[in-house]
């Protein structure tokens, strides 16, 4: 597929991250105004919320977008989804008949504020990338026993919390915690001195279902994508996660990127999963290429100094697809509800550079990493700027997410001080 022109000229570069190609959804602000649904495209964002007051978009018959979520529209359904994305592209298209109602509809990016695009639901996280579960496995348990044996027939999860998910740009707060070092003879409680990344893709509901739905339902009840960093106390995490997994170590926030990226926008990139070495169960078996082939990597700043890039990998690296891990999520039964949030898990490559998270990348802290300034990190510091950044790439056009972004501050001095 090759670019499509808008008469919004930034958006006709090769590497404008929101070419017309694109129309990812957000929610803006700009100045003390309130917060309104947007599209990005080139370096504008063109106010959904005020194109649907002034009737230039009526899809359903009823407001989907006089509130600041993209929730109401998720419910409508593909057919809608489809006909919201067909209308915008009518609108922004070069030689558009509309161009003159539409411009002045136009808010330049560099002066909006952006916030979270939906209410999340529900909040479910994976642990579906393969290199990443046999380098942690490795290090926590040695390799002989690195998988679990279910590893390879069901996308292992947990439960999150839907309350601790923020936008890209949100400060996050070292967390306290129970941790035991294995020189410790009793646990202590004490602020993290091993808080981590991870870089992962999040997959969003659309579509609600009530009981179990075959991975081909699950595809078409997906609305779209964001990149997610999973935050991870990784001393707390060793300590608590046996035998019901992660808790307090997953549960200081999670940051989103804060454009969703259709699924439609991403369909020219679909690409296979990878060989598999025993076959899923019928319900759980592809169903066509499922996995996006999309560029992802990670930076670090420590305060005040330029970005080094300590991770490159891909979407595709991924052994189970977003549609597989909502299909096995219903399997019980379990209702899905539009703005569902599903963390893909940790996206490693096979090799060192392409590791998705600092444990791996230091090897639990034995092979410190050094940036282009100078430092040396094993863990986060405080002050560390960490960037997920995340982009398809198509014939003269890019589909970009806009980064996912979060800068550590320091631990409480007390955290129950009142
Ligand atoms: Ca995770």
């Amino acid at each position: 597929m090759a670019l499509m022109k808008s008469w919004v000229g930034s958006a006709n570069s090769a590497d404008c991250p929101f070419p017309l190609n694109n129309l990812p959804y957000g929610v803006f602000s700009v100045d003390d105004g309130e917060a309104r649904c947007g599209v990005a495209i080139g370096d504008m964002i063109l106010d959904v919320t005020e194109a649907e007051a002034q009737g230039i978009v009526d899809l359903a018959g009823t407001p989907l977008f006089d509130v600041p979520y993209w929730n109401d529209l998720m419910e409508q359904g593909p057919a809608v989804w489809a006909a919201l994305r067909d209308r915008l592209t009518t609108l922004l298209a070069e030689g558009a008949a509309e161009r003159d109602e539409v411009e002045p509809l136009l808010v330049p990016m560099a002066r909006a504020t952006l916030h979270m695009p939906m209410a999340v639901s529900e909040y479910t996280d994976f642990y579906a990338g393969r290199n990443h579960a046999f380098n942690v496995g490795t290090m926590f348990r040695g390799p002989e026993n690195a998988l679990p044996p279910n590893w390879l027939h069901i996308p292992i999860g947990y439960n999150g919390r839907a309350s601790s998910v923020v936008v890209s740009g949100t400060d996050i707060r070292r967390p306290w915690g129970q941790l035991k070092g294995p020189d410790d003879a009793m646990p202590r409680f004490v602020p993290c001195a091993r808080f981590d990344i991870e870089l992962e893709m999040g997959a969003i509901v659309g579509t609600p279902s009530e009981g179990p739905i075959t991975v081909a339902e699950a595809d078409a009840n997906i609305f779209g994508y964001v990149l997610l960093n999973d935050w991870s106390a990784r001393d707390i995490q060793a300590w608590e996660y046996q035998p019901l997994g992660p808790f307090q170590a997953k549960a200081t926030a999670t940051s989103i990127s804060p454009w969703i990226v259709t699924k439609a926008a991403l369909e020219p990139f679909r690409c296979d999963t990878p060989a598999r070495e025993f076959e899923l169960l019928d319900h759980l078996k592809d169903c066509g290429p499922m996995l996006y082939d999309i560029d992802l990597a990670v930076t670090m700043a420590p305060a005040g100094k330029p970005a080094t890039t300590i991770a490159r990998t891909n979407y595709k690296e991924m052994y189970y697809s977003a549609a597989q891990q909502l299909a096995h999520h219903t399997t019980s039964g379990c209702p899905m509800t539009p703005g569902d949030l599903l963390g893909s898990g940790t996206i490693s490559g096979a090799e060192k550079s392409e590791r998705g998270s600092l444990l791996e990348l230091s090897w639990g802290g034995k092979e410190p990493i050094t940036l282009d300034t100078g430092e040396i990190r094993s863990f986060i510091e405080d002050g560390d700027t960490l960037t997920l950044t995340g982009a398809a790439r198509g014939d003269g056009y890019t589909i970009g997410f806009g980064d996912c972004t979060g800068t550590v501050l320091p631990a409480l001095a007390d955290p129950y001080k009142r």
